[in-house]
């Protein structure tokens, strides 16, 4: 998928929400002008499908080149596929998705996005399509070798993150505390302030990490697993009529081995 500015088509998509969400409570004239009944459908007319991400978290999105890739990018592209709709990717920070999501400029998100309680709130998540565990990177000659050595340490984290929340929440609830956290724009950024020794360890998830120390020299990922987190796709609470076409098209993705075999292109078995 090209780079293109989308703010233009975002915008439109979201005046084609706003109408199509006028359109469930049409009048009867507006619906005999309509004549179908789909069309009174909350997505009704539209033919986009505005997906929500942060192009920085490889191998699930990244940019290469002109291009989005990665495996939230193909899996959202044959989600639009199985609805008939076009895909227009509208890349933006980590913190922003959630926002994008509630106020209708996104129809969902495909962002590594963990689950979580706070986040329902304020979204629906679709079914779960993958599984991220959250790790520590280190120096390769760091004496941090787990969590209980992070205690007394300033860890970089990308800002809004699960890792963020984990690491900020006080020591009674697991975490660190704010004053041992340094939030980055983005996880690239968190690791470039490790090599610098601005921070003592990052905290973000297992397949980013992986590709963030491929690409730097003198890093190590430790062992220990922190926490295990489901990932899914973020929608708006009351597009409920998208999340169950999602969650339909993710189940035939799972049984017809798309799914998996997306995932295989980017994740290399151990
Ligand atoms: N899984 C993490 C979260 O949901 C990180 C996602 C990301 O950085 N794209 O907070």
């Amino acid at each position: 998928m090209k780079l293109k500015k989308i703010a233009a088509l975002a915008a439109v998509a979201a005046m084609v929400v706003s109408m199509a969400a006028c359109g469930s409570t049409n009048s009867d004239a507006d619906k005999s002008t309509t004549g179908s009944a789909a069309e009174e459908s909350q997505n009704a007319g539209k033919d986009t499908l505005v997906m929500a991400t942060n192009a920085t978290f490889p191998p699930y999105e990244y940019v290469d080149g002109e291009e989005y890739k990665g495996i939230d990018i193909e899996i959202s592209q044959a989600i639009a596929d199985d609805l008939g709709m076009k895909l227009q990717v509208d890349d933006m920070d980590f913190d922003s998705i959630i926002p994008a999501i509630t106020t209708g400029k996104a129809d969902m998100s495909l962002a590594g996005m963990t689950v979580t309680e706070d986040r329902k709130k304020n979204v629906n998540f679709s079914d779960s399509y993958a599984t991220g565990v959250q790790v520590i990177i280190v120096p390769e000659d760091s004496d941090i070798t787990g969590p209980d050595d992070l205690s007394d340490k300033l860890i970089g984290v990308q800002q809004g993150t699960t890792g963020d929340i984990y690491c900020s929440d006080t020591p009674e609830k697991g975490g660190y505390g704010e004053d041992h956290v340094v939030a980055y724009q983005n996880g690239a950024s968190a690791v470039q302030a490790l090599k610098t020794g601005k921070v003592d360890a990052v905290v973000i998830d297992n397949e980013p990490a992986k590709a963030f120390v491929a690409e730097n020299e003198g890093l190590k990922i430790l062992d220990t697993e922190y926490i295990t987190e489901d990932y899914a796709i973020a929608i708006a609470k009351d597009n409920t009529e998208l999340l169950d076409k999602v969650n339909a098209s993710l189940a035939k993705l799972k049984a017809d081995g798309t799914l998996q075999s997306i995932i295989d292109k980017y994740i290399k078995a151990e």
